[in-house]
């Protein structure tokens, strides 16, 4: 299946809505050394569409761990929980940052968390170096957060 292309305005929209910021696990740009991609929330596979408000910016880990996964089963009883989507849901309702660790809030955020590996020890180190430099939260993924409300689909 051909994938059709992300037009490069829908591409520099997104990147500034997120304000640089991976919307999934808030490592920002600048901080990093892949390029981030524009994900689609819902997969291609799974039926999402190809426009702005099933986009959103996230880094490489992020993007390759999700893949086109949708959601996960969770304990107790293999209940299917949805990942987090980043246009119709608010972060901080669904994780906390302490620390270096992501801490889920909600089901959706362990189910999230669970399946983007969001505390892989590799990017607990990386977390913990820009810790240290004062880069984790980063105060452009604040601003985001910040905003991160305005930009949701009611
Ligand atoms: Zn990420």
């Amino acid at each position: 299946m051909s994938r059709p292309r992300i037009s490069k305005k829908d591409r520099e929209f997104v990147k500034e809505q997120a304000n640089f910021t991976c919307e999934y696990c808030l490592l920002h740009q600048e901080d990093a050394f892949f390029t981030f991609h524009i994900d689609h929330i819902i997969s291609l596979k799974h039926g999402g569409s190809n426009s702005r408000e099933n986009f959103c910016l996230a880094c490489l880990y992020c993007n390759l761990n999700k893949g086109s996964n949708v959601g996960t089963v969770l304990p107790p009883g293999d209940r299917f929980l949805p990942l987090y989507h980043p246009r119709k849901q608010r972060w901080s309702d669904h994780f906390s940052i302490e620390d270096i660790l992501i801490k889920p809030l909600s089901e959706i955020g362990e189910a999230t968390i669970k399946v983007l590996d969001f505390n892989h020890e590799d990017r607990l180190r990386e977390r913990e170096l820009l810790l240290k430099l004062g880069r984790y939260p980063s105060k452009e993924s604040l601003v985001y957060l910040q905003n991160q409300v305005k930009t949701l689909i009611k």
